[in-house]
């Protein structure tokens, strides 16, 4: 058996010894089937390849001191999916199955959770596809649920550091109306090349504007964003935003630390108010933004220029990891022992 750098690892795929999966076919949902294979066999004309009948999820499990191995609020990305899965008319799989698919993977893949203290996790990625034929434009009758796992890095290999994010009007993740309440492929397809431009120019992400009027702040290409002032948590509302686990978790630790939470719409103009600002979601929990480039308007607002994350970003980042790692109490349940 090869030996993992656990010091090295990225953000990127690795092989590792099996997957889940499970079909849904006449109506119904079979059982989970153990795979060790890295191929799925596909018909041509399946609907995920033709139109876009694809939902994904996002999840972590972690090691703790003790040696065990813990998942955090699966029970989420199991409904989020299901809510995924209701926007894109595919077969809905039943809570239970999902989760009982996270647990076996991980113990399955026992060998590749990272070790505690190494700054990295296993990585989850449920999938859903339409995976039976149609050349009409109607849901597929068959579908494919499967999970494969991945160890990863830590998000951040020289520490929590701020990045800087742009706006750019010129595109849109999602439609006013459209699927961007939803975690499926279309939107991250519809955001490469503008999250390519900024990456070009040096950004960490771009932070897109509101579809229907660029009056309002949405959020950053695959995560959440938030701002702090006066001792408030201040999170966009709008029809266009992918609600995170980690912002919905955040949220929460604010409020126990005394902080306020607001969820509402954002005008732009309010960036020059915030002491801090940052992206959130699983993979890197909090990235504290160092600057914002209106790239439009010709208009910068820096919240940090000596390269360290504000104090509430930092407080919300350990305490949210801790709970995950098992270091801090988890007085909610978010997390289950997995081994
Ligand atoms: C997955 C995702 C997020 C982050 O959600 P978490 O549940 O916190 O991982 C944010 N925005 C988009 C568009 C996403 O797809």
């Amino acid at each position: 058996m090869e030996t993992i750098n656990w010091s090295d690892l990225s953000f990127g795929y690795m092989k590792t010894d099996y997957n889940i999966r499970c079909y849904y076919c006449d109506g119904k949902w079979g059982e989970l089937e153990v795979s060790s294979s890295e191929i799925i066999n596909l018909h041509m004309a399946a609907t995920c390849l033709h139109y876009g009948q694809e939902s994904f999820e996002g999840l972590k499990a972690f090691k703790g001191k003790d040696g065990k191995v813990q998942v955090f609020r699966m029970d989420e990305n199991a409904k989020r999916m299901q809510s995924s899965s209701h926007g894109i008319m595919m077969a809905e799989l039943p809570v239970e199955k999902f989760e009982e698919a996270v647990r076996k993977v991980i113990r399955l893949n026992e060998r590749f959770v990272p070790p505690y203290g190494s700054g990295a996790s296993l990585y989850i990625r449920p999938l859903l596809i339409g995976s039976g034929p149609q050349v009409g434009v109607k849901p597929a009758e068959e579908y494919l649920f499967l999970v494969f796992v991945t160890p990863v890095g830590p998000y951040f290999k020289d520490g929590f550091k701020p990045a800087p994010v742009c706006i750019m009007r010129g595109y849109d993740r999602a439609a006013p109306q459209g699927t961007g309440t939803l975690k499926v492929g279309g939107n991250y397809a519809a955001s490469l090349v503008a999250g390519n431009q900024a990456k070009e120019q040096g950004y960490a992400a771009v932070l897109y504007l509101d579809p229907k009027e660029k009056k309002y702040l949405d959020e950053c290409g695959p995560a959440n964003f938030f701002g702090i002032r006066d001792n408030t948590y201040i999170a966009p509302a709008s029809n266009s935003i992918l609600p995170s686990i980690t912002n919905k978790s955040l949220q929460q630790l604010a409020v126990d630390m005394g902080l306020k939470v607001e969820c509402r719409a954002v005008p732009v103009e309010e960036l020059a108010t915030f002491e801090e600002t940052a992206e959130c979601g699983t993979a890197a929990v909090i990235t504290p933004i160092s600057r914002i480039d209106d790239l439009d308007e010709n208009k910068s607002y820096v919240y940090t220029t000596d390269g360290k994350p504000g104090p509430v970003c930092e407080k919300l980042y350990k305490k949210l990891q801790g709970i995950q790692t098992g270091d801090e109490p988890d007085p909610y349940g978010w997390t289950e022992e997995i081994l």
